[in-house]
């Protein structure tokens, strides 16, 4: 199944993303997780994209389109994919597109995860990550077992950069200007399917399964 996770910052899309890779063997690709890489290597890219990032801004859509078609086009075919993070406007959107008409892999599900801001700032400062992992913790509802430390890698867990209540605020705005009308162009494709962001992760996977099987019936 191929699968675009859609919902503001915060909307818990890293911590379903987690539990959908697992249970569905699908190939998780981030475009914030591809970015902060980059920037960790410093690359070209990386230092393009690090002032937006830091500002809560969206990076230009040819860069991230870049990073996503070299990692999509490298891809194990026999995989599904999980696109989270991606596409984040109308014109990415059109380029994901035709990215995936190119290698035969259209999206079959657009699963949007909706969420009401106090909650997402409340989560995404108590947001602390695994780099390695990936994993994704929170300081009061989703503590690791060994306080800072992630329970897989046993690696020291990190707050990002941007996950502060000012960036958090200025995401939000960005999200609803340019973000929150992706929605309705999956719509009108008639593969959107909207379930509750302010439900943990772990209730929302029975939701999900039966979403998947119900979607993989009419592909
Ligand atoms: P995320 O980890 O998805 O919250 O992304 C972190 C940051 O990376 C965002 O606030 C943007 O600055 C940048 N970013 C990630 N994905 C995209 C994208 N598809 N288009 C533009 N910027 C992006």
């Amino acid at each position: 199944m191929n699968i675009v996770l859609l919902g503001p910052p915060g909307a818990g899309k890293g911590s379903l993303a987690q539990l959908l890779k697992e249970e569905h063997s699908l190939l998780h690709i981030s475009t914030g997780d591809l970015l902060r890489e980059e920037m960790k290597k410093e690359s070209d890219l990386g230092k393009q994209a690090k002032s937006y990032v830091e500002k809560g801004e969206l990076v230009p859509d040819e860069l991230v389109t870049q990073l996503l078609a070299n990692k999509l086009k490298t891809a194990p075919k026999q995989a599904g994919y999980l696109l989270d993070g991606y596409p984040r406007t109308r014109a990415q959107a059109e380029s994901l597109d035709a990215l995936l008409k190119e290698i035969e892999r259209p999206v079959q599900l657009a699963l949007y995860l909706d969420c009401d801001l106090d909650l997402i700032i409340r989560r995404i400062t108590g947001r602390r990550v695994a780099p390695k992992s990936g994993r994704v913790y929170h300081i009061v509802n989703r503590p690791p077992k060994r306080e800072g430390f992630c329970d897989e890698s046993g690696e020291p867990l990190i707050q990002r950069p941007d996950d502060n209540e000012e960036t958090v605020r200025k995401r939000m705005a960005v999200y609803l200007e340019n973000t929150l009308p992706i929605v309705q162009y999956y719509e009108d494709q008639g593969i959107l399917r909207k379930m509750d962001g302010a439900k943990e992760s772990e209730d929302l996977q029975q939701e999900l399964v039966e979403l998947i099987d119900e979607q993989a019936r009419l592909n």
